[in-house]
Parts: structure tokens; C-alpha cells; sequence
């Protein structure tokens, strides 16, 4: 199993495809493109009742530049997560990253954290975060990191 193909999900080499990019610069385009439109043919009638077509009309392109522009984020954000599974990984496939799973009892969390994690995993190492029992990182509405899972079956028996 590569590195690119870890767990059977496939990882694209870029955030966002071409066609992704396509839509995103259509999309803004047309949603910019009628925002001027509806500027242009507004100007100059002074009735509100005239210009209340371009007004809808300029909505509609800020509509579709929003929606645009957040499946751009939420499409690059979609791809950061596949990354960060590869990266992290809760596969235990040790080949793909050459870093063994975190697999410690313990558990620990900033202070004021919302995640806890193994004390091994890689996002608490070197930060000196004193162990605690997990019931009471549960209590202080913690949830467990993705990569290291504490709480998960494997590894807190041991
Ligand atoms: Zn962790």
C-alpha cells in the first residue's frame, strides 16, 4: 500500500481538480458579472419599482459568489482531511508514514484544550501536558484527537 493510496482512500496531488478551478472562476465571474449588469442597467431610474428587478437580479450573483466561493472552501477542506488521514493515520499501516501509532495509556490535553490525546501522539509530544485520568478529561468536555484516539479499545487496556 503507497503513501498516496493509504486505507483505500485516494488522495488527490492538488486541494482543488482543474474543474474545480473552472467552476470557482465561472461561478465568481457570472455572480460578479450580474452584480455589474444589475448596476449598470439600475443607474439612472429613479422608481424603486424599476429597479427592483436588478435588485433581485444582484442578489442572485451574490448568491451564487457565496455558494461558489464556500465549495471552494469546503472542497479544499475536504482535501486537508483526506491529507491529515493520510498523514496521521488510524490505519496503523506504520509503512506509509514510518511513525509508529500512538499507543500510550495515558492521557493528556492543554489546559484549556478540547482534545485530549495519547501521551505519544505526535500533536502533544514536547508540550509537557501532565496526564490525567480520561473520565476527567471527558468531564471537562474534551473530545478525544482523531489520530491518537484515546479511549479507543485498542491500547488503553494495556
Ligand atoms: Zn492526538
Amino acid at each position: 500500500m503507497s503513501a498516496v493510496a493509504g486505507a483505500g482512500r485516494s488522495r488527490p496531488a492538488t486541494p482543488w481538480s482543474r474543474r474545480d478551478v473552472v467552476r470557482a472562476v465561472v461561478g465568481t465571474g457570472v455572480g460578479g458579472g450580474l452584480i455589474g449588469l444589475s448596476w449598470f442597467f439600475a443607474a439612472g431610474r429613479g422608481r424603486p419599482g424599476g429597479q427592483f428587478l436588478f435588485v433581485c437580479l444582484a442578489l442572485a450573483g451574490a448568491v451564487l459568489g457565496v455558494a461558489t466561493v464556500s465549495e471552494w472552501l469546503r472542497t479544499g477542506r475536504s482535501a486537508v482531511r483526506v491529507w491529515s488521514w493520510a498523514l496521521l493515520g488510524d490505519t496503523g499501516d506504520t509503512a506509509a508514514t514510518g511513525v509508529a501509532p500512538a499507543s500510550s495509556a495515558a492521557v493528556v490535553a492543554r489546559l484549556d484544550g478540547k482534545w485530549m490525546h495519547r501521551s505519544d501522539c505526535l500533536l502533544a509530544q514536547g508540550r509537557n501536558w501532565a496526564p490525567a485520568p480520561l473520565a476527567e478529561h471527558q468531564a471537562a468536555g474534551r473530545r478525544p484527537c482523531r489520530a491518537s484516539r484515546p479511549g479507543a479499545a485498542d491500547g488503553v487496556s494495556s
